[in-house]
């Protein structure tokens, strides 16, 4: 065992499998003085009684990417490090029982394809014949991925740990972290075997992270979101019929999912093993009655059978054979969960030097890709494929135990669950409620969670069919439609109103604000009481983000962003901050509400309300009183239309909302607003915007300004790219014929070849078209091009239009 060293660069927590991969891949990214501490021998927490099954499926991008990634690193790993491995790669067989699951499936397929891997869509005879044993009478067909396996997580783990030593990495076993003190620019980790010192520390302590996580909470770290539950499976004995079938063959089954039951089946030597994810779920460790253990390494729950009735009887019935022989073990581990299932890799949030990578659901399978990322978070501040899905900043304050825990349980009970355009889940809502909630839900509001706010999608009337049932679908029909286009035609002719709490808000203050915020973006500042956009790079010219900045004049700035971005774009404001700087960024996202009048009426309403001077032109900003009470007022519109964004202080939103309502405005909801921004071409954070895609690429070449006097991060890159040419360009498409608007990742098809992906798809009400936004690449992206867009496994024609708005090019309606 290696002796404890005084000092490291990083320090990481945990040695399962994703604090080991990370150790492998810093090392391998060419850093030295890197330690990793395992509180007992590595892969004591969850890795050491994983199941091991290692899909490459999943409906987000960045996931799949992660997973796609860890296959094949663990195919060539044995060899690379010369440690001996069990990885069977046996493909699996994904189960479907109705259309909608097939659609699915038939999308997976796409983004698997663009990612270069071969999944297919399989009929019951094909299915009959990779899985002989299976009942197939009530099913609709499969999706068979090559790519899926099993492997061995100990195994695994010890040939990372191996690959790691040997490029001089280090590991200390059985010995604790205890805590973490600050002193001046280093990390102190005690530990039960002394203090080090650090740089950087990295959280991957599996179902301890919470634990690790609060001792950073004296220094700015917030609480960890996750729960722990328990997930089981149980193997079986030896089944005549699958022994014969491996003399014969040689081979193994593939893995069997029951996606829609909720459970896999795997082959496990001459047995199977059988993993449920049971609606009646439990979570553990969750209050002072049942705390946590101080170390629970290499121990088990104890079995509970009764929880998987259901799931054994009905695997038996598709899969007969597992009734011929008895259960010969059953595994109880936990199994850490955040609140959406993905885990938690990245920068940890308010602080400096500390990186998260835990909260892993399916550790082994994303192990290898979050080892990847995880390591250029740290070396290169920035990660190659886009991990907003996976960044620990997508939960903010409000993410607490009761909310962690109800997401948990939600997210095990609907592991496979499909997640529907037009659903919202139902746990752990209601957490952060607009002053007017009553009045939206009064009015139909159907509710939405956006960063934990509460915000209305669309307003049901008296007899529409509100249920969860009547959203299980992907089509753009459905009870919601007719009030969206209903919802869109009063902002178009007419005035409509939208409530958006939680518009992130930042003040930015200070002497030389204006130069500094400069050196931030990559364009200009709006004049002063006017507001612009503007863009944030990173060193390689791609998109961090997208501001609304106010300018009060003398250095004093407002910036507002998307809800989702809350931290995120807090941090990125803060990093810019340099030491001795007098730049204050202050975030007032609870103390201002913001109301969204907007139509052809809104001129005509705003001067009933308010004694603004409406005649001020597009992108102007005022201070004015409605009701005796001061509001901000800026002329801009998401929607594409005249109109104004009301900002309130708090107390004051219910009287301005009631006032705004009876002077005859249309509630709308976030629903319509995606139409009718898709409409304009405007595009969304974390969509359209994002960190796959350059400023260039996304066609916002005009807010560059190369000639100021400030530097900016990614100027380079970008005059590098500009003097080349994008190799990609955005691009607006009218599709034809889907019933489906094509969903985030759909592929572009230009002669028989892939040539680009949607970023965003909607149904645009003014133009009475389904919209797909997206990249395609430069030699296709020409005005009329058709293309085909792959939906949900149909080709449909799609045009692409004149850059530019697809709704007033012209921005007449805006400047009216
Ligand atoms: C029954 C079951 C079956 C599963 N099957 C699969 C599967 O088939 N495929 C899949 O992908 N995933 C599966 N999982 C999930 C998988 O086990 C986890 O996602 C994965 O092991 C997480 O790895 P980790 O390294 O993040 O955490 P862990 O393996 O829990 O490692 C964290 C380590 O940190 C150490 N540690 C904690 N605190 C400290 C401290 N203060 N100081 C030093 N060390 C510390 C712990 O001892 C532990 O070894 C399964 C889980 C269960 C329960």
């Amino acid at each position: 065992m290696s002796e404890l060293p005084k000092s490291a660069r990083i320090v990481i927590i945990g040695g399962g499998v994703v604090g080991v991969s990370c150790l492998y891949h810093l090392a391998k990214a060419g850093w030295k003085e890197l330690l990793l501490l395992e509180k007992n021998e590595l892969t004591a927490g969850s890795t050491w009684h994983a199941a091991g099954n290692v899909p490459t499926f999943s409906s987000s991008w960045a996931i799949m990417n992660m997973q796609r990634y860890s296959t094949e690193l663990y195919r060539g790993l044995s060899k690379a490090v010369d440690y001996p491995m069990n990885y069977h790669v046996t493909g699996s067989v994904r189960l479907s029982h109705s259309k909608e699951r097939m659609q699915e499936f038939q999308r997976a397929k796409g983004m698997g394809i663009y990612q270069g891997m071969d999944l297919e869509v399989i009929g019951l005879s094909e299915l009959k014949g990779k899985y002989p044993f299976i009942e197939t009478h009530d099913l609709e067909g499969a999706l068979f991925d090559p790519n899926d396996g099993d492997i061995d997580p100990a195994q695994l783990t010890q040939a990372l740990a191996k690959g790691s030593r040997d490029m001089g990495a280090s590991i200390v076993r059985f010995c604790s972290a205890t805590g973490i003190e600050r002193l001046k620019d280093k990390w102190i980790v005690k530990t039960s075997k002394g203090p080090i010192e650090c740089d950087i520390v990295v959280n991957a302590a599996g179902y301890y992270a919470k634990r690790v996580g609060d001792w950073f909470l004296p220094y700015g770290g917030r609480s960890v979101p996750m729960a722990v539950m328990s997930h089981q499976y149980l193997l079986t004995e030896e089944i005549p019929e699958l022994a014969r079938r491996v003399e014969e063959t040689n081979h193994k089954l593939p893995l069997l999912r029951d996606v829609d039951s909720s459970y896999y089946l795997r082959q496990e030597k001459n047995g199977l093993n059988l993993g449920p994810y049971e609606k009646n779920c439990k979570v553990h460790w969750k209050d002072e009655d049942d705390p946590l253990p101080e170390d629970f390494s290499f121990q088990l729950y104890p079995d509970d059978l009764d929880r998987l009735e259901w799931y054994v009887d009905d695997a038996m019935k598709r899969v007969p054979i597992l009734g011929r022989a008895g259960i010969s073990k059953v595994i109880n581990g936990p199994i850490p969960y955040t609140p959406d299932g993905n885990p938690l890799i990245g920068p940890s949030p308010g602080l400096k030097n500390v990186f998260e990578a835990c909260v892993f659901t399916f550790g082994i399978a994303q192990g290898g890709g979050a080892g990847k990322v995880l390591a250029e978070w740290i070396t290169e501040g920035s990660t190659e494929w886009d991990m907003w899905s996976c960044d620990p900043r997508r939960f903010t304050a409000f993410a607490d135990d009761d909310y962690c825990q109800a997401k948990a349980a939600e997210v095990y009970g609907h592991e496979y669950a499909i997640h529907f355009p037009f659903h919202s889940w139902p746990a752990g809502r209601n957490k952060k409620l607009s002053p007017i909630h009553d009045k939206i839900i009064e009015k139909g509001g159907q509710m939405g969670a956006y960063n934990g706010w509460e915000r209305a999608n669309w307003f049901a009337k008296p007899g529409d069919d509100t249920s969860e049932a009547s959203t299980q679908t992907w089509k753009r029909e459905g009870p919601w439609f007719q009030r969206i286009k209903e919802e869109c035609l009063a902002v178009n002719s007419d005035v409509g109103v939208l409530d958006l709490p939680g518009f992130a808000r930042y003040h930015v203050s200070g002497v030389g604000a204006g130069d500094w915020l400069l050196s931030q973006i990559v364009g200009g500042l709006p004049a002063v009481n006017r507001i612009s956009l503007g863009y944030f790079s990173d060193e390689r010219g791609r998109v961090l983000t997208e501001m609304s900045i106010m300018n009060f004049g003398k250095d004093e700035f407002t910036l507002i962003t998307a809800g989702s971005a809350q931290w995120h774009d807090l941090e990125v404001l803060k990093k810019g901050i340099t030491e001795g700087s007098k730049i204050n960024v202050v975030d007032q996202t609870e103390e201002w509400f913001c109301l969204i009048v907007t139509g052809p009426k809104s001129r005509n309403l705003m001067s009933k309300i308010s004694n603004a001077d409406l005649e001020l032109p597009w992108l102007s900003l005022q201070r004015v009183k409605i009701l005796n009470k001061d509001v901000l007022l800026a002329r801009v519109s998401y929607a594409g239309e005249l109109g104004w964004e009301i900002h309130v202080r708090k107390q004051d939103l219910r009287e301005v909302y009631d006032l705004v309502i009876s002077e005859g405005a249309t509630p709308f909801g976030m629903f319509a607003l995606d139409s009718l921004r898709v409409e304009k071409g405007y595009r969304a954070w974390k969509g359209d915007l994002s960190t796959d895609y350059t400023i260039l690429e996304s066609g916002l070449g005009r807010f560059i300004k190369f000639d100021k006097a400030q530097s900016f991060p990614g100027k380079e890159a970008l005059l590098k790219e500009k003097q080349r040419g994008e190799t990609k360009k955005f691009v607006t498409m009218i599709v034809e014929g889907n019933e489906c608007d094509a969903p985030y990742m759909s592929t572009v098809m230009f002669d028989g070849k892939i040539v680009g992906e949607v970023t965003s798809g909607a149904y645009g009400h003014r133009v009475g078209s389904s919209i797909a936004l997206g990249m395609v690449i430069a030699d296709v992206a020409k005005p009329y091009q058709q293309v085909s867009i792959d939906i949900f496994g149909q080709s449909y024609n799609a045009i692409i239009q004149e850059p530019g708005p697809l709704w007033d090019s012209k921005n007449m309606a805006l400047k009216s």
